[in-house]
């Protein structure tokens, strides 16, 4: 009964708002938001969006993902889209191939790292990125106003088997690395593609560049039987395990749709998104001096020390990973990344590619003849202390108000909550996108000080509630 009330609220609140698309396309859950009857529907609109043109389509290894793939194929050819089907891709690949293949955008059907029962419907522009929230709106007013551009008998489009992208993608990732540094170091590295379409590209990718690769939950299953798709520490213990029993110089896990990528050090310590990601721009930066790096504002200030000490310069952006993009073509960056293991090199692609990341990070290791952990061991330090405050969605915005005025006087950015900053360290304040929540991010060189904000930033929201 109260999942139905549930559900019955959702659709309620999707009806009033027009609102499908979240931080990273629509998503639900399986048969109760998303359903086929949706979902071949939403792909006649996004067929009238793409107006019949040559559409990538391809998903993760979810059990829901060929389901939709048909559904939504269905609705696309009905409008006279050409659907050319890569059937199982990391997201990654199939962002690289539409440019590549010079298609008129994708439909991906993959929920990242969300758990097994959820699924997403990504739209992909012909430049590889996510569509902006302008072109969302377009994609929702087709289909609440049902102006759909079905076609004659004559006039369908047809689906194409396409899976040859893999290939292509592979070696345009050769093409941004030394090959031949990697190749003469040997590495010993353990992937875990968290039992996802990472498995169809990394191994392979490391393999060909001279690595002994051992995989851990390789194999495509949808109920993800070896660990959640999210990479974080509670997830990764396996994987920390096998490298240090086996003496591994690394290790690597995706996400679900390997975007994404988390490194293990040698000696089985899992590094965070900031830190790895912190390793890489200073990488990048000391070969390209005086470039732009672009990061949401819930990056550690860390990334910022290190972007001035190599004199390029940092641009901070609202949370969400397309919005990283966006912002990375508009100002020309190098690179941008997310504390979560997200790294977008623009010479590449500029979105998340966590193949990319990962072999970007043994060039790394090979030139710089250094371990990780020695190579995090140089990074800036700071303490960082991370708290949540329930509070309900509708007061989300009222708090926010306030604690805007209150922070008036502060050097702070108000792209996204606000991000107070300090010489010691900085406090984020920002309403979370997907709960019922409010986060406080604090860091300081020094852990009292650091302890000492984030009293402070709860105090702020606290006494507004
Ligand atoms: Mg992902």
């Amino acid at each position: 009964m109260i999942k139905y009330i549930k559900k019955r609220i959702c659709s309620m609140i999707i009806m009033l708002t027009r609102t499908f698309f979240g931080t990273n396309g629509i998503r639900g859950i399986v048969n109760e938001m998303l359903t086929p009857e949706f979902v071949t529907q939403m792909g006649v609109a996004l067929g009238t969006y793409f107006m019949g043109g040559k559409i990538f389509i391809g998903c993760d290894s979810r059990t829901s993902g060929s389901l939709f793939v048909k559904a939504a194929s269905a609705g696309l050819i009905s409008t006279g889209c050409n659907v050319y089907d890569v059937e199982y891709a990391a997201t990654p690949a199939i962002q690289y191939a539409i440019k590549h293949f010079k298609m008129d955008g994708a439909v991906i059907i993959s929920a990242s790292h969300n758990p097994p029962e959820y699924n997403v419907i990504k739209v992909v522009g012909n430049d590889g990125v996510e569509v902006s929230r302008e072109e969302e709106v377009k994609i929702e007013k087709i289909f609440f106003d049902k102006k759909f551009n079905r076609k004659k008998w004559n006039e369908l489009g047809k689906t194409i088997r396409f899976p040859q992208i893999l290939d292509v993608y592979k070696e345009a990732i050769k093409n941004h690395i030394d090959v031949d540094a990697i190749r003469k170091r040997r590495f010993k590295v353990v992937i875990d593609p968290a039992n996802s379409v990472g498995a169809l590209s990394t191994p392979q990718l490391l393999h060909e560049l001279g690595c002994e690769v051992i995989t851990i939950n390789a194999q495509l299953d949808g109920n993800f039987p070896g660990r959640l798709p999210e990479p974080k520490p509670e997830t990764l213990g396996d994987l920390a395990k096998t490298v240090k029993a086996i003496g591994a110089d690394l290790g690597i896990a995706h996400d679900g749709d390997a975007d994404r990528c988390f490194f293990v050090d040698e000696r089985g310590n899992i590094c965070q998104g900031d830190k790895s990601g912190g390793i890489i721009v200073d990488y990048i930066l000391q070969r390209n001096p005086n470039q732009i790096v672009v990061t949401p504002i819930s990056s550690s200030r860390m990334i910022e020390d290190i972007v001035k000490s190599r004199g390029g310069t940092l641009i901070w952006t609202a949370v969400g990973s397309t919005t990283v993009s966006k912002k990375i073509q508009e100002v020309n960056a190098i690179i941008g990344l997310e504390g979560n293991g997200g790294i977008f090199y623009a010479p590449h692609q500029p979105v998340r590619d966590g193949a990319l990341s990962a072999t970007l990070m043994i060039e790394i290791l090979a030139k710089s003849k250094k371990t990780l952990s020695q190579l995090i061991e140089k990074l800036p330090k700071y303490f960082i202390i991370k708290k949540r405050i329930e509070c309900t969605n509708e007061n989300k915005q009222i708090i926010l108000k306030k604690i805007l005025k209150e922070t008036e006087k502060y050097n702070r950015i108000t792209i996204d909550g606000v991000k107070i900053f300090f010489e010691e360290g900085s406090v984020l304040i920002r309403p979370s996108g997907t709960e019922a929540i409010y986060r406080v991010f604090t860091e300081a060189k020094d852990e009292e000080k650091a302890k000492e904000f984030a009293k402070w930033g709860i105090s702020l929201v606290k006494k507004n509630l």
